[in-house]
This record gives C-alpha cells, structure tokens and sequence, in this order.
C-alpha cells in the first residue's frame, strides 16, 4: 500500500530537524514574513521531489499553484543545475537506475505550473488536476501562496466567515488529495502585518500566520521562517507529528535552499 516519503528541502540542517523533510499524504505549511525565503524554498522543493529516492526525492513530478506571480522557470533551472546528470527524464517510471540526463529544460516540463488569479480559480486549478495526478506520476503539489487571494476577495469586515467557509473547502480537498495521491502539498503563507494583532496572539516570536484555526488545523507540519544574521534565515518547526519544536538555519543560493 501506500508508503509515506519525504522530500528533502535541500537544507541538510532543515531535514534533519524534519527527519528528513516534508512528508507525503499531508499539508505542510512554511509561513513569514517577505524574502525569508518561501517561494524559494517551493522551487527547491520543486527540483528536489524529481530526484531519486536516495537524493532526498520522491522520482516524482510537480504541480504548482502560483498565487503571486513569482514562479521563475530560471530559477527551476539554475536550481537543476546543482544536482546535475541526477534530474530523469519522464515519462516515469523512468527507465533504469542510470537513465539520467543532465537537462535542467526537463526539469521545468515535469512541473505542471499554473497561474490563479482569483481564488475561486485557485480551487478550480487544485480540482483540475486531480485528473494529472490519477497517473501516479506526481508527489509535490506547491500552493504559493495559500492565503493571497482569499485575502483580497474576502476583504470586508463582514466577509471572514464566508472567507473561512471557501478556505475549509479548499484545504479539505487538498488534504484529501495528498492522502489519496501520496502527495507532499507544500503552503507558503503570508503572517498578520498588524502589529496589534501580532503582539496579542503572537508566540515567541510575534508572528501569526493568516488563515485563522481553518488553516492551523489543515496544516499537519507548520514551518516559521524568518531572517537571521547576515545572509542567514533560520526556521522553526513550530507544529510537527513526529518532531520536537526546534530550528534549524539556513541559507539561499544560486543553487536554492542550502545549510
Ligand atoms: P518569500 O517568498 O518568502 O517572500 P523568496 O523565496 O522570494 O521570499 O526569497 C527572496 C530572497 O531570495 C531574497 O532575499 C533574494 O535575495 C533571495 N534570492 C533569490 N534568488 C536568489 C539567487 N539566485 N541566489 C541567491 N539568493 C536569491
Ligand atoms: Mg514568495
């Protein structure tokens, strides 16, 4: 039956504070502030989850919901580029251990990418590819980000009921997907700007994720990001079924996330 795996983040600190990384058949979420490093980790993740079993990957292929606009094919590339000669060539299964080809363009075609502009779209992106993922062929399905658009078209005072409604349904179906898929669903979130509502709910940190207790209790693994000395990001594993509360730093490269 189905086995749970994980995908390496690309970080060897990271993982190891994950016992080796974002697991499938649930949704893990990374949450903070701008720049910490999010949506650079989900391309990361994006090459990473292709690569073989032994190299932190799953041999799979990506969906990825892009909410903001920032999915960068380059980067896909560059990001490639690191784990040269390693990245198969599908249609998968790929065929024998040593059919491996140094093709960072391969790489960016296993990703199906799509672009939601409202979140009503971003719903109907997640329900379309339910057909792709029926192939067995996909083990990571990025959202970046799970709350963006929720936020702009529920923005009025009396809309966050209505809001949450949408998002549960969303989030229900995602969880139902990674079970049913052997999916690792990776989710940037954005946290409160206000300050008020930081220094009220915060933990240690003064940072709360968007989303309310709808998201807190979709997300089986909660990541917080945030900046470190220098070029240093740190991250904190603040919710986890199997891993203590503890940080990990690490840092961003040509080559993506690395320690
Ligand atoms: P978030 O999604 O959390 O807002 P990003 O994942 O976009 O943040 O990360 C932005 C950071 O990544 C910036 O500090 C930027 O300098 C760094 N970054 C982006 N591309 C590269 C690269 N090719 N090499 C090194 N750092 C990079
Ligand atoms: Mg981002």
């Amino acid at each position: 039956r189905k086995r749970c795996i994980r995908i390496s983040t690309g970080s060897k600190q990271l993982d190891a504070c994950l016992n080796g990384g974002f697991q499938t058949m649930s949704i893990s979420e990374v949450y903070g502030e701008f720049r910490c490093g999010k949506t650079q980790l989900a391309h990361t993740m994006s090459v990473i989850a292709q690569l073989p079993i032994e190299m932190g990957g799953a041999e799979g292929k990506v969906a990825y919901i892009d909410t903001e606009g920032t999915f960068r094919p380059e980067r896909i590339m560059e990001i490639a580029e690191r784990f040269g000669g390693e990245v198969p060539r599908f249609p998968f299964p790929f065929p024998g251990a040593n059919a491996t080809v140094v093709d960072p363009d391969q790489a960016c075609e296993n990703i199906a990418y799509a672009r939601a502009q409202n979140s009503e779209m971003q719903t109907e992106l997640l329900e379309g590819l339910a057909s792709n993922f029926t192939t067995n062929e996909f083990r990571l399905l990025v959202i970046d980000s799970v709350m963006s658009l929720y936020r702009t078209d529920y923005s009025g005072r009396g809309e966050l009921s209505e809001r949450q409604q949408a998002l549960g349904a969303f989030l229900r179906r995602a969880t139902q997907m990674a079970e049913e898929f052997n999916l690792v669903v990776l989710m940037t979130n954005q946290v409160q700007s206000d300050p008020g509502a930081s220094a009220l709910f915060a933990g240690a940190d003064g940072r709360k994720p968007v989303g309310g207790h709808v998201l807190a209790h979709a997300s089986t693994t909660r990541l917080l990001l945030r900046k470190g000395r220098g070029e240093e990001r740190v991250a904190k594993i603040v919710d986890s079924p199997d891993c203590p509360e503890r940080e990990a730093t690490y840092i961003i490269t040509t080559g993506g996330i690395n320690d």
